[in-house]
């Protein structure tokens, strides 16, 4: 596609917006630029001399428009493109005094970092500092808080749990028994199905033998849930 841009008229300045790819349909590139704050008029009031040039659009950047122009340094500002500085709001323009928010992924890194247990798709937070190191069958590691140390301790195969030093009295026997509850990958998203054994939680896993076991005949205990044989056709 050709890219539009509109440019400052003022002397000097380099501020610009660009029009983008991934502009929604049916909005025009001149919305976003009256939304971004700039100002067009015919280029006859603009450029004195040229009554001939009526159909010519002139700009007036954010920046010119509240004297804090001309842009002289170009950066990221969305607005004028000039040159931007970061601060825990946004993305402050030296220019056009625009804040431009953080996107949701710069905010995310912007987060406390997460305990190395924390699965990538595992959106929820650390529940507190690592306190357990939850071993895989190979003997590979993560130090994880008790939270995310459960949630991987359920997702392992033959994963064992370990109280870091530090750790509060418990921690790993709580991690091991909050891990026999949850299921395997439980980050995964709502609606996956749960029916394998490799996808419910252990204990799940658990009630669901001693439920076959009275349904084949070798379980101890008697529930009356086992199959009706009719002694009539059992000749
Ligand atoms: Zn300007
Ligand atoms: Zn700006
Ligand atoms: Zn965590």
């Amino acid at each position: 596609m050709i890219r539009t841009a509109v440019t400052c008229d003022r002397d000097g300045c380099l501020a610009q917006l660009l029009e983008r790819d991934d502009m929604p349909e049916g909005v025009e590139f001149e919305d976003v630029v009256e939304a971004a704050g700039w100002t067009s008029r015919p280029a006859a009031l603009v450029l004195p001399g040229r009554p001939d040039a009526v159909d010519v659009v002139g700009h007036t950047c954010p920046a010119c428009l509240i004297q804090r122009g001309p842009v002289l340094e170009l950066g990221e500002c969305p607005r004028c493109s000039g040159r931007t500085s970061d601060r825990a709001d946004g993305a402050l323009c030296h220019y056009c005094w625009a804040v431009t928010p953080h996107t949701p992924d710069e905010a995310d890194e912007a987060d406390e970092e997460r305990c190395p247990a924390a699965h990538p798709e595992d959106p929820t937070p650390c529940d507190g500092p690592p306190v357990v190191t939850v071993l895989d069958s190979s003997n590979g590691g993560a130090d994880g808080c008790e939270h995310h140390g459960a949630r991987l301790l359920a997702s392992l195969d033959g994963g064992r749990v370990y109280g870091l030093p530090e750790a509060p009295e418990g921690a790993a026997i709580r991690v091991f028994k909050a891990a026999d509850q949850t299921r395997p990958f439980a980050w995964a998203p709502e609606g996956t199905p749960r029916t394998g054994p490799d996808q419910l939680s252990r204990a799940e896993v658990r009630r669901a033998d001693e439920d076959a076991a009275v349904w084949d005949g070798r379980g101890i205990r008697n529930t009356g849930a086992g199959p009706v044989i009719d002694g009539d056709d059992w000749t």
